[in-house]
């Protein structure tokens, strides 16, 4: 059996390396950089995919969320609710732009924000909601939306992990995750479900007075070349990133699916255990599975990852603390976050991309099993 990897580029390259090449050398042989014509051809196809208007690549999808919040224009006594177990990125933004941050907490069984909690945090200065799809599935949108409705307020979903995932309707019709909210952000990171060679990220939207702005301010504020109607930022997906991104969007039906059965295997055959709890699935949200997360309840989570170890199984913690509790964000708690603190000491993400073999899962499964 194949060495086990928490993820697998280079296996997934080696199926793809003839295409991904030939896309590299024809940017490089055209020498178009900087907006190269891969750049709005792939900003075409991500928007055919998801089924959004607008598409705006940009250079990551930390910036996404940030040129999406500039271009909300904000009062700047705004307060911005964001789940507290979470990547860094949204809560940064909203420090950066130095609107307030008011941490919401997330709900126990789904790991994404709790709608309950979202309530309670509601403020009359209250303005935008960060919609964070975590590890792979929806937050409760529908509920979310009415939410903004009643309140006036915009919702961003970050769909840096759950891109191609479905939102299923009450009504019975879906929708593709990141074209629900008012606007959606993601990330190409290598690691992400479509990711490239480096950094990249998008932001859609359906609404064409905001895909305006915020594609002027990506580019430096520029209404045209070199006339600046606001202050921007330099944030572009770079040529030969959106060709290789080209390439994989292709293949990303298939990358899902093979998460999928992987996912599928472990929760059969890890659902029996009790000293562990599998991810459960939203009813109204298919689940692309960035990451697999088990919460280790009756065992101690760093003994049970050391002995992955020594079975040659890598194993992560995602995320070993809850963002209120570092340093640089610990004064910015607003009221008590007690699921996000206790999953931060119970989650493990298990080895989770699309090269894993059933074997691979299977061997890790037989190896939990025995511990
Ligand atoms: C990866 C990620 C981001 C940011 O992506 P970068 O491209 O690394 O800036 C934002 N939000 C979430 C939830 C992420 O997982």
């Amino acid at each position: 059996m194949d060495k086990i990897h928490m993820v697998d580029l280079l296996g997934q390259y080696r199926h793809i390396e003839a295409e991904v090449n030939d896309a590299i050398r024809q940017v490089i042989e055209t020498t178009a950089f900087i907006n190269g014509p891969a750049v709005k051809s792939f900003e075409q196809e991500l928007s055919k995919y998801l089924g959004a208007e607008h598409v705006i690549g940009c250079a990551n999808g930390t910036d996404a969320l940030q040129v999406a919040l500039m271009a909300l224009n904000l009062p700047s006594d705004a307060e911005i609710i964001v789940p507290a177990f979470n990547y860094v990125a949204a809560a940064e933004v909203v420090a950066l732009l130095k609107y307030k941050l008011v941490f919401c907490d997330v709900d126990e069984r789904l790991f994404t924000l709790d709608v309950e909690d979202v309530k309670r945090k509601i403020t009359s200065k209250t303005k935008v909601i960060i919609a964070v799809h975590l590890f792979g599935q929806a937050v409760p949108m529908e509920e979310l939306m009415a939410l903004a409705a009643e309140h006036n307020l915009v919702i961003i979903e970050d769909n840096a992990q759950a891109i191609g995932a479905d939102y299923m309707f009450k009504d019975g019709s879906r929708k593709k995750l990141g074209t629900i909210g008012h606007i959606g952000t993601t990330s190409f990171f290598p690691s992400k479900n479509l990711g490239c060679y480096g950094d990249g990220g998008a932001i859609t939207t359906n609404d064409t007075e905001l895909a305006s702005t915020m594609r002027s301010i990506a580019g430096h504020g520029q209404s045209k070349k070199y006339f600046y109607e606001r202050v921007g930022v330099n944030s572009r997906l770079d040529t030969l990133q959106a060709a290789i991104l080209r390439v994989k969007l292709k293949h990303l039906y298939a990358y899902i699916e093979k998460r999928q059965q992987a996912a599928k295997i472990y929760t059969k055959k890890l659902s029996t255990l009790s000293w562990l709890k599998t991810p459960e699935h939203a009813s109204y949200s298919t689940h692309v599975f960035h990451q697999y997360t088990i919460q280790v309840l009756g065992k101690d989570r760093d003994e049970v990852s050391t002995q992955l170890k020594a079975a040659g199984i890598p194993s992560m913690i995602y995320y070993p603390v809850a963002l209120h509790q570092t340093p640089a964000y610990q004064s910015m708690q607003t009221g008590n976050l007690p699921v996000s603190e206790r999953l931060s000491t119970y989650v493990l993400s298990l080895p989770m991309h699309t090269e894993l073999t059933s074997d691979q899962v299977q061997y890790i499964v037989d190896t939990l099993r025995a511990l």
